[in-house]
């Protein structure tokens, strides 16, 4: 039997915005906003054009039609149905071409082991039970010689400043309750969590959001939002 590593009040939190992931303004904003910089980071890495590519966590599919607009071969899980609804509606819109699944990563690592070029996992792991699972079922999925991508928060006095105070009570970009503190993690514990997988962790990038110029950038400053690459070796 698959242990599950699901949290259904997280669950719970996503489906009762589900109807608002394709409004610029709405809680989704700040994923709205980063997404042309950790696209083009992908696009980059890894080429996304001609690639099957498996996002993990996919919600309304912001990331994965932005990644099917640049050639690629989507799959996108969710285990929220309010949010694939969102999704699959959104591509008539879009016109673009998203496949888009109920399912549980570990239940396609299972079924279709290696067979993504690329697998994506963004801002997912601080609302799950046991990351690391998450992480060895990436790794699974993809194929030798492939790529997976990873965002989350780091744990600090600064990250819990920013990502809870900061976005939830102060800027309020974000409801109150949508992070656990004690769920971020620390980059060295992801690539700890890549190595047991298997996986080699590559760069180690963060994003960092100017509350005056309201912009996100991409450096070496991953004190609060990061994104990690891994390669899984052939
Ligand atoms: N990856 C998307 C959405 C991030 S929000 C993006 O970056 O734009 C987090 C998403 O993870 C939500 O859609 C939520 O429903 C989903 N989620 C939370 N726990 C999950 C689990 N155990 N399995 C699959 N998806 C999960």
């Amino acid at each position: 039997m698959q242990k599950t590593n699901v949290d259904p009040a997280e669950l719970e939190k996503f489906a009762a915005l589900a109807s608002r992931w394709w409004d610029p303004n709405s809680e989704f904003k700040p994923l709205h906003d980063i997404n042309p910089l950790r696209v083009n980071h992908i696009d980059t890495v890894a080429t996304l054009a001609g690639k099957r590519v498996l996002d993990v966590g996919c919600g309304g599919g912001i990331l994965a039609e932005a990644m099917a607009s640049r050639g690629a071969d989507v799959t996108g899980i969710d285990l929220v149905d309010k949010a694939l609804v969102v999704a699959r509606l959104h591509l008539l819109e879009s016109g673009q071409r998203v496949n888009y699944r109920h399912e549980t990563i570990e239940a396609v690592a299972d079924t279709e082991a290696g067979a993504f070029d690329i697998v994506t996992c963004m801002e997912m792991l601080e609302h799950v039970p046991d990351p690391s699972a998450t992480v060895r079922a990436c790794a699974k999925a993809a194929r030798p010689g492939g790529w997976v991508f990873f965002s989350t928060l780091n744990r600090n006095p600064k990250s819990y400043l920013f990502a809870v105070i900061g976005a939830e009570y102060i800027l309020k970009l974000l409801p109150k309750g949508t992070h656990d503190y004690a769920k971020f993690i620390r980059p060295s514990e992801l690539m700890g969590f890549c190595r047991d997988a298997g996986l080699e962790p590559d760069a180690l990038i963060g994003m960092t959001y100017n509350p005056f110029t309201k912009r996100y950038s991409l450096g070496s400053d991953a004190s609060v939002n990061y994104t990690l690459s891994a390669r899984k070796p052939t």
